[in-house]
């Protein structure tokens, strides 16, 4: 067991030190007690509003990674993320694994889909949020090339699983390590026509209840929630790491 945290120790001290060459924005360096919350697969018209309520009754903010599957179907809804302050970036054209392509292709889906977003959001686009999380070196350099950062999570509300809200909260508490920790959430599910094998959602799931509960859950720590953007304008610097998953 030793042996194994040890070894957990130094790869993360590896990491650590290969991340600022090739890494992955993995938390942030708050000087405010924040944490990052990021919204995954939307956007959708039921889960999108229902996170949009919850973030406007906390006046948090979050970032929006989005499916161009989904902003295609649903502008509106993009809009009213815009309009209500919060920061939109790219999960992907569809929610293929990307590892899955070459790198020209890597490349070329990445280019057209940051267009066609910064097109249909009017603003510039930042990061990127490979769907799984998978990424190769390849993949990375091709995020970078692309103009976009790879961000991934450290934190995560579990809401894709069938459990009970009271686990989700408990799990998102638990891997909320402190400030400047980037929460993992869902305000859409990713289902055949997004290109994800998954089918759709097991499980019905109140996704303003579960935001407004985990808000109330930070609150009581101090700590309240703010896009990624919105964190490094107040002051706080990406921590980067290197991340690769197939
Ligand atoms: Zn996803």
């Amino acid at each position: 067991m030793t042996a194994l945290i040890d070894a957990a120790r130094r790869g993360r001290a590896w990491a650590r030190r290969r991340g600022s060459a090739i890494g992955s924005v993995v938390a942030v360096r708050a000087q405010e007690p924040v944490v990052v919350l990021t919204y995954d697969d939307g956007p959708d018209p039921a889960g999108t509003r229902q996170v949009l309520d919850a973030l406007a009754e906390h006046d948090a903010t979050a970032t929006f990674f989005v499916l161009l599957t989904r902003v295609r179907k649903h502008p509106t809804v993009l809009a009213e993320i815009i309009a209500a302050g919060h920061e939109v970036a790219l999960h992907g054209p569809d929610h293929r694994r990307p590892t899955e392509f070459g790198r020209t292709e890597a490349l070329r889906r990445l280019l057209d889909s940051r267009a066609e977003l910064e097109d249909r959001a009017g603003r510039t686009v930042r990061w990127y949020r490979p769907p799984y999380g998978a990424q190769t070196l390849g993949t990375w350099r091709a995020t970078r090339q692309a103009g976009l950062t790879p961000v991934m999570w450290g934190g995560t509300t579990w809401d894709w699983r069938d459990v009970g809200q009271d686990e989700r909260v408990a799990k998102a508490m638990a891997t909320v390590v402190g400030p400047g920790s980037i929460l993992l959430a869902h305000d859409g599910f990713a289902g055949a026509d997004d290109g994800a094998p998954d089918g759709g959602p097991t499980h019905d799931l109140d996704r303003y209840e579960l935001t407004d509960r985990v808000l109330d859950g930070l609150a009581e720590r101090g700590l309240r929630g703010v896009s990624l953007g919105g964190a490094l304008a107040a002051g706080a610097r990406p921590d980067l790491a290197a991340w690769f998953s197939r």
